[in-house]
């Protein structure tokens, strides 16, 4: 089926001699164009989770499915779907001398436009985080809540197939947070991909499409607040 399939998905992790249970068969599926929140404590294996989604971890039992297809993972991730897939991590890495626009423009590049094109296809999306006028700057003069919309609009800018984001507004005030969680979910929608966002915001369930809460590596439905 199109979009997003987790199927009964298992990730431990060994930590000495214990035996740590990240991810404990999640299944869990995003049509095209639907927006998911995914909310939990810390420690309940969202990172986990969104990073087996992005074939970034590979699960030690169960399937992760793209349209269809087993989701490659780190090592034999094809170029394809390395393109395809937009993960917005929590660190995230830009080269702070490049200015904001070329960081933005970077994905762009590795599907192998000029730096000119590259360049004309981001600055829009750098507009509509709000950063038309942190352009030229150097990605190490801004903020953190600059860095993160730098690497949101880098994300976009690919024009993705799948959104992943770990908690992409974390660092930014509230109103700008529900902006950019706007932008997401129109994104999302517009452009019929699936989008799953890791979240501490409140906010988003009101914008989002369905909401989960993972806890000790198990999917609930809805946001549970306990
Ligand atoms: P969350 O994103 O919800 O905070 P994580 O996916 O980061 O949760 O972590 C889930 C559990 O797995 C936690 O108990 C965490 O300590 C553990 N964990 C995460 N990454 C590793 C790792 N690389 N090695 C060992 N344990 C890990
Ligand atoms: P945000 O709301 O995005 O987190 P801040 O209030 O942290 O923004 O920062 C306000 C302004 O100060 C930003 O426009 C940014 O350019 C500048 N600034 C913040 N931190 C730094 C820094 N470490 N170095 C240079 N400039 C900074």
């Amino acid at each position: 089926s199109a979009g997003l399939e987790l199927r009964d998905v298992v990730k431990h992790y060994r930590a000495g001699t214990e035996l740590v249970r990240a991810v404990d068969g999640v299944s869990l599926a995003l049509a095209p164009g639907e927006v998911v929140a995914l909310y939990g404590p810390s420690g309940a294996g969202k990172t986990t989770l969104l990073q087996l989604a992005a074939g970034l971890l590979a699960p030690d039992a169960g399937e992760v499915l793209f349209d269809g297809r087993p989701v490659p993972t780190s090592g034999e991730r094809h170029d394809r779907l390395r393109h395809e897939v937009s993960v917005i991590l929590q660190a995230t890495h830009l080269a702070p001398r490049e200015s904001a626009l070329d960081n933005a423009s970077v994905r762009l590049l590795a599907t192998g436009r000029s730096f000119r094109e590259a360049r004309r296809l981001a600055r829009p999306w750098l507009e509509r985080v709000g950063l038309e006028e942190r352009a030229d700057q150097p990605a190490g003069q801004l903020s953190m809540g600059e860095r993160q919309r730098v690497a949101i609009a880098r994300a976009l800018a690919s024009d993705p197939r799948l959104l992943l984001a770990d908690e992409p507004t974390a660092a930014l005030d509230s109103a700008r947070s529900r902006e950019i969680l706007q932008l997401l979910v129109d994104v999302g929608h517009h452009h019929r991909i699936p989008v799953l966002l890791v979240t501490h915001d409140p906010a988003a369930v009101d914008v989002v499409d369905r909401a989960h809460t993972l806890r000790d590596g198990s999917l609930l439905d809805g946001v549970d607040a306990t």
